[in-house]
């Protein structure tokens, strides 16, 4: 067995907690490798070790610092394949998906570097007579970024390019179930010239979470995961005066209007419900057909494609999905399925029963694709995000109708609409409630110079992530209104200046 271990100043560090926690090889169901779950005291180093970082690396030239981030941008392509091989071995991913994953995780460093443009102030001469004002952005200070199992580099590269960039450092707990890919990183930005301390990973579980979120030098706390945990990090991470964005679960639907493309449509929700086994934020997990006939024609078109879904280890290059994450997680995907049919949903096709056969990978945590009609807003299968390969059809009459159920959902992640109608498009895309809409796209996840994050439920906090928003989270205004001495004697003033 070997230790996955903390990055702290530069170095990889055992720390002071003797916990530990088994990482799985999803394909397999072996495991040959524990990771360190930080004390409180584990992570007090890694954020003293941030904060003694922070002066020099907040006053380094924003230019310089995008420079470190351009020679890490390289190393990445260059080792893009090594890095996903490392994250699909623990996520269990396919490893184009894992490559797609890193890519765009790096096009978050490729927007970081423009970072002495984004720094740009502003300036008015002027504003009174005499006196001029302007205002930059600054960094914060030490930052924290909590992350979840699903996409072990990217949800990390949402974050830490752009605060780092800013002239944050950085403190990433990544989730303790694929732990291994942070490290890799923290290696490569050290090799890339950053600094020691200015950014490090903790590993760990709640314990090191509680210690972030408590931290007096912690002054802002990154979150992505599942909601209740998204809640209790903002809830908790405000009310000790940080800053928070927590980004929670999703539910996303895909509305297919009686004009759509259906073969199309059919395409497109196959690689959103089932790639990466439906272990995405963005994955669709509900369909609604707009009118009966649209549903049949639908079905008709998915049941041969869902049976012929490749299920395989990542190292297998035909595989179409992998495995789930944990045996835990495939007993509660599985658990909703036997939920919706004991609820009235019908089993059109059933994963459950799926067994992988190739040799030496009998164990691994493997299901099949599942398609659930007739479900209905009371079932838990549509209440609940299920986070597998699952998709269940909710059969509408009309726009409005599926718009409404849309509406009833406290998720609000993404959604998309399937329709040749540029009207209804354009209507659905202002009226929709939901932070990321796709027309004819199933998996809308905006660019890195764009920004992600849902609404309602899906998120705690006022800004998405990367894009000028992350920029905006990253950094605080300062403005100063400036005067010089013109030589004659003013007298002072006691109102409230108007300077013009
Ligand atoms: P999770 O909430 O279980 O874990 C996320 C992080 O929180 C991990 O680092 C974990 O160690 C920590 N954590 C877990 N329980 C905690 C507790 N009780 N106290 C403090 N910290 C705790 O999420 P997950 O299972 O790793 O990831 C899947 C979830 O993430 C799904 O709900 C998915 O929708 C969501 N997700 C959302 C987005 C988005 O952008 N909205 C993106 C990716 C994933």
């Amino acid at each position: 067995m070997t230790d996955i271990t903390h990055y702290i100043n530069g170095s990889t560090v055992t720390g002071t907690s003797s916990r530990t926690q088994p990482v799985y090889d999803p394909a397999t169901g072996d495991s040959d490798k524990n990771v360190l779950l930080a004390s409180a005291s584990d992570v007090d180093t890694a954020v003293a070790a941030a904060k003694a970082a922070w002066p020099k690396w907040s006053k380094t030239p924003a230019l310089r610092r995008a420079r470190v981030l351009d020679r890490f941008k390289s190393i990445l392509w260059e080792r893009a394949d090594e890095l996903a091989g490392i994250l699909a071995s623990e996520h269990g991913k396919t490893h184009d998906d894992a490559l797609g994953e890193v890519t765009r995780g790096l096009e978050v460093v490729e927007f970081a570097i423009s970072a002495p443009s984004f720094l740009k102030g502003e300036f008015s001469e002027n504003v009174g007579t005499g006196v001029d004002s302007h205002n930059i952005r600054q960094s914060l200070g030490v930052c924290a970024g909590i992350t979840p199992f699903n996409f072990p580099v990217m949800v990390p590269m949402w974050m830490f390019p752009v605060s780092l960039a800013c002239g944050n450092t950085f403190v990433l707990k990544p989730s303790e179930r694929v732990p291994s890919a942070s490290l890799k990183l923290a290696e490569w930005l050290t090799e890339a010239g950053l600094p020691e301390g200015v950014f490090n990973v903790v590993q760990g579980d709640k314990e090191a979470v509680d210690a972030l979120l408590n931290h007096p030098d912690v002054k802002a706390i990154s979150f992505v995961g599942s909601t209740p945990i998204a809640k209790y990090i903002y809830e908790t991470g405000t009310s000790n005066g940080k800053r928070v964005q927590a980004l929670g679960g999703a539910k996303n639907h895909a509305i297919i209007m009686p004009d759509a493309d259906l073969d199309m449509t059919a395409n497109a929700l196959m690689g959103a419900a089932y790639g990466s086994a439906g272990e995405r934020c963005m994955a669709i997990s509900v369909a609604v057909p707009v009118s009966d006939v649209v549903a049949d024609a639908l079905i008709e078109k998915l049941v041969p494609m869902i049976n012929a879904l490749k299920i395989g280890p990542t190292s297998e290059s035909d595989s179409d999905m992998g495995p789930l994450v944990t045996a835990q997680h495939r007993e509660k995907v599985s658990g909703y399925i036997d939920a919706g049919e004991a609820a009235g949903a019908k089993v059109v096709v059933d994963g459950r029963n799926y067994r992988q056969d190739k040799q030496g990978f009998e164990n691994g945590y493997y299901i099949g694709g599942t398609l659930l009609d007739n479900v209905t807003p009371d079932m838990s299968v549509w209440k609940d995000e299920i986070f597998g390969p699952v998709l269940s059809v909710v059969r509408r009459n009309s726009y409005q109708e599926a718009l409404d159920l849309v509406h009833s959902h406290d998720f609000a992640n993404g959604t998309a609409i399937f329709t040749r109608d540029g009207d209804t498009a354009r209507a659905f895309s202002q009226d929709v409630e939901v932070g990321m809409i796709g027309i004819n796209v199933p998996i809308p996840v905006p660019m890195a110079f764009h920004s992600f994050g849902g609404w309602k439920a899906s998120i705690f906090g006022d800004h998405h992530m990367h894009g000028m928003e992350g920029v905006r989270f990253y950094t605080r205004i300062k403005t100063t209104t400036t005067r010089w001495p013109d030589g004659q004697r003013s007298d002072a003033e006691f109102v409230m200046p108007t300077l013009g």
